[in-house]
């Protein structure tokens, strides 16, 4: 990997840090795998195995209950709470007044966890590795 210096010096200016869903995605795992190896979780993101042109989208939908399930699932009981399912983005799904984005798809991703802490789960979106951090640590610690 090139050095940043050695980046400008080649292309005239420095990569722009890279904020994806995806990336942030990666950072969370990695920091469960370390700082919890015993605790199950399962990760999947939904929204990019149903993006694109192939058929893989529709299998995939017509053998779940429906969009939105949540990105991340940890298998952590605490007490009545069966677990922690968070659904990552790479923005802050909520307006500033506090009222969720428009988008259809956010809709059912809301609704799922909805559901969820409605059967016993946390379930929450998070945008930022922080803040994921700090949820898990607080349920995985409790
Ligand atoms: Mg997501």
């Amino acid at each position: 990997m090139r050095d940043q210096a050695t980046w400008k010096r080649s292309f005239g200016h420095l990569p722009k840090p890279r904020r994806t869903e995806e990336l942030l995605h990666s950072q969370v795992c990695k920091y469960l795998k370390l700082q919890y190896p015993k605790v199950r979780f399962k990760s999947g993101m939904e929204g990019e195995r149903l993006a694109g042109g192939s058929n893989q989208g529709l299998k995939v939908k017509s053998r779940n209950w429906g969009a939105g399930h949540p990105d991340l699932v940890i298998y952590h009981q605490v007490g009545v709470c069966c677990g922690l399912m968070l659904e990552l983005k790479k923005d802050k799904p909520y307006k500033k007044d506090g009222t969720l984005k428009a988008g259809e798809h956010l809709q059912e991703q809301d609704a799922w966890l909805y559901y969820l802490r409605r059967n016993g789960w946390i379930a929450m979106f998070c945008w930022e590795f922080d803040h994921a951090k700090r949820v898990i640590d607080e349920h995985l610690n409790s």
